[in-house]
């Protein structure tokens, strides 16, 4: 019996992430294209998703972590990689011998990507990170001539190759904001320099989603989408998903694992914050906080079943929440949707954003290891 089939699942649509990366590289024709596959792709499940994306014309994978581009690596992802969340003491010799290209924002990363690449007897491929504005990671305009010239001495003993000048927005996902032609501004004049200090960089690359859809002078050589690629905007104020002709690729469902008759005024879940108006029926979804449902979505968040949208009752609880289902009796074992593509009438991630007062990322990368995730069209 395959129990993940019957159970509650993310299925997962790899013909409907292909779409939006071919989609996005139509937006962004110029520039290759780096699918960014950081924690576990968005929660979509990384090699899956980094194989389906280079099946649709990403050359490039990028991630956080070295233990992820270690791991993509081991599992097979090929391609170009390119890792920028380092701390000191990182697998820097292992990356360089995975053929993963790595980002450095400062003299510490620099010093010890060239001992690995010493030990390891190869060159690495870094890319410089600008700090352009987000005031994040990257090096500051007023470290940059020393970290530039640095990598420079470092190149020319074979040690390291610059191969990458970047940098990430911080407001690109409010579009006509001052600080995204701050950004590019600075950019273009911290990219200007390390080209007269002597750097020959193969990509110049600033855009993330948000920036790919709405901004074409931001694309330079490459651009590094994430949520866009798994069908979702980046921000209400940009719109909806349908309003770029995205396709959501996971939908989230769960059996319903019970439904009963109540009567009215009975309490529902923790704190009885819900109380039933009348008599009425209840549904059991077996989903909770423990498999990333935004518990600040108790009261809120929207759930279709039976082709009705309905709303969860009171608390979301570690494993399950209730649904009102006013009545109506479908089978145990029917579904539940939280969200998906729409096709059925199904709430978006979208919606949940909104229910939880989060954004879609966080929505959709929280789903815990405990759902298993269901690759289709692969
Ligand atoms: C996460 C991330 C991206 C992708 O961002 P989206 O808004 O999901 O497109 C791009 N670049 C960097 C450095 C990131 O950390």
């Amino acid at each position: 019996m395959n129990t993940t089939a019957q159970g509650p699942r993310a299925e997962i649509d790899l013909a409907a992430l292909r779409a939006n990366v071919r989609l996005l590289r139509e937006r962004a024709p110029g520039a290759a294209f780096m699918a960014v596959v950081k924690a576990d792709a968005y929660g979509h499940g990384a090699l899956a998703c980094a194989r389906a994306a280079r099946e649709a014309g990403a050359s490039w994978l990028g991630v956080a972590t070295p233990a992820e581009a270690l791991a993509l690596r081991a599992a097979g992802a090929e391609g170009r990689m390119l890792c920028w969340l380092w701390t000191p003491g990182g697998p820097w010799r292992a990356a360089i011998e995975a053929d993963i290209d790595v980002s450095v924002s400062g003299q510490w990363a620099l010093d010890e990507v060239a001992a690995a690449a010493r030990a390891a007897g190869a060159t690495a491929r870094v890319h410089l990170k600008a700090d352009t504005g987000l005031g994040r990671n990257g090096c500051q305009p007023a470290d940059w001539p020393a970290l530039v010239g640095n990598a420079l001495a470092l190149q020319a003993e074979g040690l390291v190759r610059v191969v990458g000048l970047w940098s990430h927005f911080a407001c690109a996902d409010e579009p006509g904001h001052p600080s995204i032609a701050a950004q590019l501004t600075l950019f273009e004049e911290m990219t200007g320099l390390a080209a007269r200090l002597g750097v020959r960089a193969e990509v110049r690359h600033i855009a993330n989603s948000p920036a790919t859809l709405s901004l074409p002078e931001s694309h330079y050589d490459l651009v590094r989408p994430g949520i866009a690629m798994y069908g979702l905007s980046p921000s209400p104020t940009m719109g909806t998903h349908t309003d770029f002709g995205l396709r959501p690729v996971m939908r989230l469902v769960a059996p319903l694992a019970l439904v009963k008759r109540v009567p009215g005024g009975h309490g529902v879940s923790y704190g009885h914050l819900y109380v039933t108006p009348g008599d009425t029926t209840l549904g059991l979804v077996p989903l909770g906080y423990g498999d990333g449902i935004p518990r600040h979505a108790s009261g809120s968040g929207p759930v279709l079943v039976n082709g009705k949208w309905h709303t969860v009752a009171g608390r979301i609880a570690m494993d399950q929440f209730v649904v009102d289902l006013g009545g109506d009796t479908p089978a145990p074992g029917s579904e539940a949707v939280l969200f998906g593509p729409g096709d059925r009438g199904e709430p978006s991630a979208e919606d949940w954003a909104r229910a939880a007062d989060s954004i879609v990322y966080e929505i959709v990368t929280r789903i815990g290891a405990r759902v298993p995730r269901v690759h289709l069209n692969g």
